[in-house]
């Protein structure tokens, strides 16, 4: 049944009674680490199918009350998007690409049969919510605003079905450097036992089960004594999809670049796609190709394979200086960060900071 009300509803303003004590907050800012330093306020959009989206509001960030049969408890319809926001070279704020984010999740809520916000409303629940909390963004290097949008099925109903009520809200994370102790090649546990993503599931989607989906994975990569867990394809158990959090990319000494196509399994990075771009622009070669966890071995054995990178927006880019599996390991180039790895990383920062030209209108004001 379509919404009866279709305007969309401007947001109410309500600013908290009690913020955080100004140096409280900065004492909270010098060292935020990744995920754990929220700010005052939250955005919150309510959706039913009687009155469409209805409800917008900016308040303090409180605590949610649910009701125990809410069906996002029970079936997992639930979504989120992940985006930052920079305090730029002159002072000013900005966003990056926050527009990709908002089909990104409309993408994300049709593949979870949820009602798709319109992207005016993503980008002004965004942009309120960080003029708003703009001091929360921490000063230094890698400090940023990290947005989490996120969309829950509300319905109190316990058949399986597609919810008629939805809670959209976005929270903000003051973030510094995302690996402790700062940017270093990590390793990389091939998850043979384990798939990510099917064809047909929800792979290219950014739903919370297929994270749920990932951790076993991931734990088995720390006991295996690695950073982070790399996915095969669910079919062949030969092609290398992308990490729990990442998508990954491989340098070639031809000095081409190459990265996993986008067939449904994996998600289509933001990040990714600007790299892709970057890349281009700076006149290297890019390909999307189907890359074999064996071909990878052996190209790494030969030298024929210099570099490999995860990116993403929380940590940017993130060297790969090794790769182990259950039939043996193997060193990526010579382990370090590979030049063009650092290239694609110091490009995109200064971009994204407000220091390089944006060719690309990437940058939105807030
Ligand atoms: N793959 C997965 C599974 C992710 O969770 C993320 C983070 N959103 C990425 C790739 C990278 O996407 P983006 O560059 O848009 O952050």
């Amino acid at each position: 049944m379509p919404p009866i009300v279709t305007d969309l509803p401007a947001f109410r303003l309500e600013p908290t009674a009690a913020p955080v004590a100004a140096n409280e907050r900065t004492e909270r800012l010098a060292d935020p680490g990744f995920g754990r330093v929220f700010t005052d306020h939250m955005a919150t959009i309510r959706y039913s199918q009687a009155l469409g989206w209805h409800d917008a509001r900016i308040s303090a960030r409180a605590p949610l009350t649910l009701d125990p049969s809410t069906a996002v408890l029970h079936y997992a319809q639930e979504i989120f998007e992940g985006l930052k926001a920079y305090r730029l070279a002159d002072g000013s704020t900005a966003l990056f690409r926050p527009q990709a984010n908002a089909r990104r999740f409309q993408n994300s809520a049709r593949r979870m049969a949820m009602a798709e916000l319109p992207e005016a409303l993503f980008l002004e629940s965004i942009r309120l919510l960080v003029k708003t909390d703009r001091d929360w963004i921490p000063d230094g290097p890698d400090g940023a605003l990290y947005l989490r949008p996120f969309m829950i099925a509300s319905e109190v109903f316990l058949g399986v079905k597609p919810s008629a009520e939805y809670l959209y809200m976005v929270i903000a994370s003051s973030v510094g450097a995302y690996w402790k102790g700062g940017a270093r090649p990590v390793s990389i546990w091939v998850s043979q036992d384990y798939s990510r993503a099917a064809p047909g599931g929800t792979g290219d989607a950014k739903c919370g089960g297929n994270y749920a989906a990932s951790l076993a994975a991931q734990s088995e990569a720390i006991r295996q004594g690695c950073d982070q867990v790399v996915f095969l394809d669910a079919a062949e158990r030969r092609w290398v999809e992308e990490l729990g959090g990442m998508n990954i990319f491989f340098v070639f000494d031809d000095g081409i670049l190459s990265t996993p196509p986008l067939t449904g399994t994996i998600l289509p990075g933001i990040t990714r796609d600007s790299i892709m771009t970057i890349a281009r622009d700076a006149g290297l070669t890019v390909r999307e190709e189907p890359y074999a966890i064996d071909q990878w071995r052996a190209d790494a054995a030969s030298g024929r394979l210099s570099e490999a990178f995860a990116c993403g927006t929380a940590a940017v880019v993130t060297p790969i200086g090794s790769v182990k599996a259950n039939d043996g390991g193997f060193a990526i180039g010579g382990g370090g960060t590979g030049q063009t790895t650092q290239r694609m990383l110091d490009t995109l920062t200064a971009i994204q900071r407000g220091r390089a030209p944006d060719p690309h209108g990437w940058l939105q004001p807030v």
